[in-house]
């Protein structure tokens, strides 16, 4: 080989060499950029799902927090409840009672997650028991229960499971004191009763007479004057107990106790109240007497009620009364607190009356056709008002020597202390 033909060949191979040297580099560049992109693109894919997984963490922190509160928010509604709750799994164990079922059914929280109910009263018994028979028939019970003094009424209801149809998780009974309601339930019906046995009687006197007036020709004339007497007398009755009741029906509704009520001048009203009985004071003759020393403006108050209130007290001073006897009302006022007396020298009151008298239709002489015809509201209204003016009333008596009432009322919107 000549030396041309070796530098040629050597020429070519470096040439080849450079060559391959070029694809390489250039391949390798390739390679790198490759690379560069895929790990700027995988960086990016990350960036993006740390982003998503800060913010899922974030509405995980969220509600878990939105959890927590709506659990206090349930906590303090299910603390607050006046009726009492208590929940019972479907083994019998009970977990769940808020304060005021703790309270009616004497458990502590050493119950909780325990079937066994021996070392409890008869009330948790029956309210377990109730529950358990809505359990095991799958229906509703409920059940009235006397504990002490005080009627509950027990209702155990079923909790289905959300998700499966046809499971019952366990059961939940609702307590609810109702002694309140059973009371108000039985004056109703009681006051029914009672009114329509007031009415009764003289409407049957009235229709009776009014039917031997249509014998006109046949009755004598002191029979018609009679009878006359006797429907003018039962209408005046059926009158009095008509504007008694409704009277009641008005201080039951809270009449009377708007705000600002216009100030009323006590020595007048009771001067006027005086005034007007004067007449049957007379007839039964009852000295009629007053001591009342009171500055106007100082109560303020319904003044139909006010002078009802004390015309109740004074009539029956006078009706339940003796012969010549005497009837005083005594006022006065310290600024704070208005005092005032009705005192007479009647029959008086045996002890074992005095608390009942100012019950509805309560009368001690209970023969309805009495002399003094009474129908046994009025001292019902004068307590009802008192309650109304925040007031209080007092009752001292001794049979035969006569009865003493004390109303004490606050004045300036205030309360009376003790
Ligand atoms: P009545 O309309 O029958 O008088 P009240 O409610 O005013 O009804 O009184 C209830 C009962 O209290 C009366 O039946 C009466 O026997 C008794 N009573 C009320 N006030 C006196 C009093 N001042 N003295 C004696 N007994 C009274």
């Amino acid at each position: 080989m000549s030396k041309i033909d070796r530098i040629m060949t050597i020429g070519l191979v470096i040439f080849w060499l450079v060559v391959l040297v070029l694809i390489l580099f250039c391949v390798l560049i390739r390679e790198y950029l490759y690379f560069k992109n895929y790990i700027s693109e995988l960086e990016k894919r990350n960036q993006k799902l740390e982003t998503e997984l800060a913010a899922r963490e974030k509405r995980l922190r969220d509600m878990r927090a939105s959890d927590d509160d709506r659990f206090n928010y349930f906590n303090a509604v299910f603390a607050a409840m006046k009726d009492g709750i208590v929940v019972f799994k479907d083994d019998g164990a009970l977990v769940l009672a808020n304060r005021a079922a703790r309270a009616f059914l004497h458990i502590d929280k050493h119950i909780f997650f325990k079937s066994d109910k021996s070392s409890y009263g008869a009330f948790y018994g029956l309210v377990s028991d109730v529950c358990r028979e809505a359990f095991e028939s799958a229906t509703e019970r409920r059940v009235e229960f006397q504990e002490g003094d005080r009627i509950f009424e027990v209702s155990a209801l079923l909790i289905p499971d959300r998700y499966q149809k046809g499971i019952c998780l366990g059961v939940m009974a609702v307590v609810i004191d109702v002694t309140e309601a059973r009371r108000l339930e039985a004056r109703r019906k009681e006051f029914v009763s009672n009114v329509s046995h007031e009415f009764r009687t003289p409407m049957t006197l009235i229709s009776g007479y009014a039917e031997m007036l249509r014998m006109w020709d046949e009755v004598t004339k002191e029979e018609r004057t009679k009878a006359l007497d006797v429907i003018e007398q039962e209408t005046k009755r059926l009158k009095k107990l008509v504007s008694e009741l409704l009277t009641l029906s008005r201080l039951d509704r809270q009449e009377g106790q708007e705000r600002n009520l216009p100030f009323v001048d006590v020595e007048a009203v009771i001067e006027q109240i005086l005034w007007s009985l004067e007449d049957m004071a007379n007839k039964r003759r009852v000295e009629l007497v007053s001591d009342v020393e009171v500055d106007y403006p100082i109560l303020r108050a319904n003044e139909q009620f006010f002078y009802q209130m004390l015309l109740n007290l004074i009539e029956n001073g006078i009706k339940y009364n003796r012969e010549q006897g005497l009837v005083k009302v005594w006022a006065r006022s310290d600024g704070n607190v208005l005092r005032i007396t009705v005192s007479d020298s009647g029959m008086g009151i045996e002890e074992k009356h005095q608390e009942r008298i100012f019950d509805r239709f309560y009368r001690i002489d209970e023969d309805r056709n009495s002399r003094h015809g009474g129908n046994g509201i009025g001292l019902s209204i004068v307590s009802s008002v008192v309650e109304q003016m925040r007031g209080r009333i007092q009752v001292e008596s001794r049979p035969g020597e006569g009865s003493e009432f004390k109303i004490e009322l606050p004045l300036n919107g205030g309360t009376l202390g003790g």
